[in-house]
């Protein structure tokens, strides 16, 4: 895929990505259901709803996944989070909300275009975000804490 890395002083059409689907929603060529929309983020109803009110928070500039971002973008992106979450718990009256950000194929991430989910939870809303948790030894752990590290 040709991807476009944002520059200082490219123009703002030279950061989206021709074929991206979630460039054109964010920037407003296909349209969405907008919960908020400001120079740099537009937040979205996801079309295939795990739970009532789930939301996507789109960058206008493309980036694939959370290594892409700029650290403002990244930055800014949690907070707009944040702000979201109380907003939408206080008017879904939701009894929990997930954040999910998946990055990579094998990581469940379908649309290359960075973003977070937003998922508000209810008492017996029959989702999860579940994973089996594994077992590990002190030297395992050691062995990974090197790799990542050093
Ligand atoms: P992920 O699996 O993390 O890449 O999430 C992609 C999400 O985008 C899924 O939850 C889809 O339901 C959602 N999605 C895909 N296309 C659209 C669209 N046109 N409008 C709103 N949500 C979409
Ligand atoms: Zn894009």
């Amino acid at each position: 895929m040709d991807r476009k890395m944002p520059q200082r002083g490219m123009m703002e059409e030279d950061m989206r990505m021709d074929n991206c689907i979630f460039c054109k929603i964010a920037n407003g060529e296909i349209p969405a259901k907008t919960l908020y929309e400001d120079g740099q983020f537009r937040v979205i109803l996801d079309l295939a709803p795990a739970t009532k009110g789930h939301a996507l928070i789109l960058p206008k500039d493309h980036a694939a996944n959370l290594c892409e971002l700029s650290d403002a973008q990244a930055s800014d992106a949690l907070v707009l989070a944040k702000k979201m979450a109380a907003q939408m718990m206080e008017k879904l009256q939701c009894d929990g909300l997930n954040l999910v950000q998946n990055n990579g194929e094998t990581a469940g991430q379908t649309v290359m275009h960075f973003h977070i989910h937003l998922i508000p939870r209810y008492h017996n809303d029959g989702q999860g975000i579940h994973w089996r948790p594994g077992t590990s030894t002190p030297e395992e752990l050691e062995a990974v804490r090197k790799q990542i590290v050093e």
